[in-house]
């Protein structure tokens, strides 16, 4: 089943397909091609002529979506229904992000620690997978408008550090959004091959990738051999850019001004004037030595020098973050061959300057900054597309490897288009106590259910010794051989208990299958994420009904006959979503009833706690 496309243009049919590069960035996102005339890496231009689409969705009260520009005039008139930065919460946990939760306006679920972040608008939930794919569907649909064609694969950038379950959230946000994501590259590496560093397969090069964007700051060590990216090391603060530029401008202003913090508190409007405006002086700068302007009709302004001075602290952290970068790479200064700059923020004189002094040369920053990571990435696409043949393709894996979890779910550990060989591991434990073997079943495929997906192995790893739930560490390691043979290994951390098997995961499908098992993924993506979600939400839930009934079984002494009663009549409500497969219900009700039993939980912990150290037990 092979897809084709026609060209609207043109009326013609299209035979080769565009692979498009996006760089999904928190601040800002955009789409690039390699021009099929000019051979030429661009970004797509919007109706406004303009290639950045911010990385922002409003919700209105009618559920109308906008992304982009539009979104962002609702950040200080609809801040709870204003999504920004969700780059920042893919593949997170809300233990991952507790202290830093105070820089997000809207609502972030924090029913339970462990557990992947929701993002509440109204009374629906999303998960940051949902809201990447929006961003992307809408960079989907303007490059298809601009390209008069339809664009169905891409490459995506992710940050050097982005960690497996960041990359995995990142692919499925581009399926969800209808696109097949033929790789997921590094923007270092991307911005790299922006500037033809890596094109050719006889050079070895180290180089720096400095990138200060609107709210993350991030420094990679890369080295290049034979056509290969290695990431050395990152460093980086992710709180910390030109976002960061603007504030302290805008401190600036309200100094001449003249305003106190009452003043400012009051008046919601007056302070995104000040931040508009701060912004726009910060962009002058960049090219001038006085920005001057009013606010309300008083006149406001800032020399080059000034700012300079304001901004001098923050550039210090990213020179100390590009010393630790350097030391954990065990590189000296000199063995750095180039220095790349990306992001919006480096387009600031002062830090091209201040960076530049610190590697002692002179730096790369002739390609747009807030473009070269997309424009790499289109680069890569073109390579996989297979019109640069120069480049030879490294062996990949088809499609993902993975082995089965909670409700039949597909956990990936080595997402397709991986590097063979390759390997990847991942920690699991069991559900009951004293459970002494675990069933690993192995699968290949890209569907959300491993029903849907090919099984290749299954074994049991037997002999765990007995313990509490939760408690044994089984590892699971999947290695995949320069022949594409697959080992699987399954060891108990505590015990030492461990198994192996090896499979060979091509054997017996035919590239048309392996397309059509893509093709359906594809197809399918939507409803497999909303059956995962559900899935998911409803064992959270069992699991949570069950704790809930022992404590309240174990600590009945402690407990009030109300909160008893609340407590089982939560349960009860939860059990009806439950069984009605209702999946905002399940969500709502499960934080409904951590509500009820948090306070005395709490409380029964703390009697209990000091029972045990009277020594009476518990
Ligand atoms: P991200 O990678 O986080 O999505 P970008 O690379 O798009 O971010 O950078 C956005 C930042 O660049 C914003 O803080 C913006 O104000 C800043 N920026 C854009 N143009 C300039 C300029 N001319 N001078 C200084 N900063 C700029
Ligand atoms: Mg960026």
């Amino acid at each position: 089943m092979a897809k084709i496309s026609i060209n609207i243009a043109t009326g013609t049919i299209q035979k080769e397909e565009l692979i498009v590069g996006i760089d999904l960035g928190t601040t800002n996102s955009l789409v690039a091609i390699i021009h099929p005339e000019s051979k030429q890496a661009i970004a797509l231009k919007d109706i406004d002529n303009t290639t950045l689409v911010p990385s922002i969705l409003h919700f209105s009260e009618n559920g109308h979506v906008t992304v982009g520009r539009e979104a962002k005039s609702f950040l200080e008139t609809d801040p709870t229904n204003t999504i920004y930065s969700v780059k920042r919460l893919m593949g997170k946990s809300y233990n991952d992000i507790r202290t830093n939760q105070h820089s997000l306006s809207y609502k972030i679920i924090d029913d339970d620690t462990e557990r992947l972040v929701k993002i509440q608008v109204g009374d629906t939930f999303y998960s940051p997978i949902e809201l990447s794919s929006t961003i992307l569907h809408e960079l989907k649909n303007r490059a298809e408008h601009v390209l008069k064609m339809s664009i169905s694969k891409c490459v995506i950038t992710v940050p050097a550090y982005f960690n497996d379950a960041q990359r995995q959230a990142t692919r499925d946000a581009g399926k969800l959004a209808g696109l097949e994501v033929l790789r997921i590259i590094n923007e270092p590496t991307a911005a790299s091959l922006a500037y033809g560093i890596g094109l050719s397969s006889a050079e070895t090069k180290t180089i720096a990738v400095y990138d200060l964007g609107g709210g993350t700051f991030d420094v990679s060590i890369l080295k290049i051999t034979d056509g290969i990216f290695d990431v050395l090391s990152t460093n980086g603060d992710t709180f910390l850019g030109g976002d960061d530029f603007d504030k302290v401008v805008g401190q600036h202003f309200i100094t001449q001004l003249g305003l106190t913090d009452e003043e400012l508190t009051a008046d919601k409007r007056l302070v995104q004037i000040i931040r508009l405006k701060a912004e726009e002086a910060k962009k002058q700068l960049t090219l001038n030595e006085l920005f001057e302007s009013t606010i309300l009709e008083t006149p406001v302004s800032i020399t080059r020098a000034e700012f300079t001075k304001l901004i001098s602290p923050l550039i210090d952290k990213t020179i100390s973050c590009c010393q630790k970068a350097l030391n954990d790479s065990q590189l000296a200064k000199d063995d750095i061959d180039v220095v790349v700059m990306v992001g919006g923020s480096t387009r600031t004189p002062f830090v091209k300057q201040r960076v530049s002094e610190f590697f002692g040369k002179p730096i790369n920053d002739s390609v747009n900054p807030d473009e070269v990571v997309a424009l790499g990435a289109a680069i890569q696409a073109d390579i996989l597309a297979g019109n640069n043949k120069d480049l030879l393709l490294l062996d990949i894996t088809p499609l993902s490897l993975g082995i089965e979890t909670m409700g039949g779910l597909m956990d990936v550990l080595i997402p397709r288009n991986s590097k063979i060989p390759g390997k990847a591991g991942r920690q699991y434990s069991t559900q009951k106590d004293g459970q002494s073997g675990i069933k690993v079943a192995v699968y290949q495929g890209e569907r959300d259910l491993v029903s849907d997906n090919r099984k290749l192995a299954e074994f049991n790893l037997t002999g765990i010794p007995a313990m509490p739930a939760g408690l044994p560490k089984v590892d699971i390691q999947f290695m995949i051989n320069a022949d594409g043979i697959l080992q699987v290994k399954a060891s108990e951390l505590r015990s030492g208990v461990a198994q192996t098997i090896e499979v060979k995961p091509q054997y017996g499908l035919s590239d048309a299958e392996v397309e059509t098992m893509l093709m359906d993924s594809i197809t399918n993506a939507k409803s497999d994420i909303q059956i995962r979600a559900l899935i998911e939400a409803k064992t959270e839930a069992e699991q949570m009904i069950q704790l809930t009934e022992n404590f309240l079984h174990k600590h009945q002494q402690y407990i009030t006959d109300d909160e008893k009663q609340a407590t089982l009549t939560g349960i009860q409500e939860l059990q009806t979503s439950i069984n009605d497969n209702d999946k905002n219900a399940i969500m709502s009700l499960t934080e409904a009833l951590n509500t009820i039993t948090s306070p005395y939980a709490e409380r029964v912990m703390d009697i209990a706690v000091s029972e045990a150290l009277k020594g009476k037990g518990v």
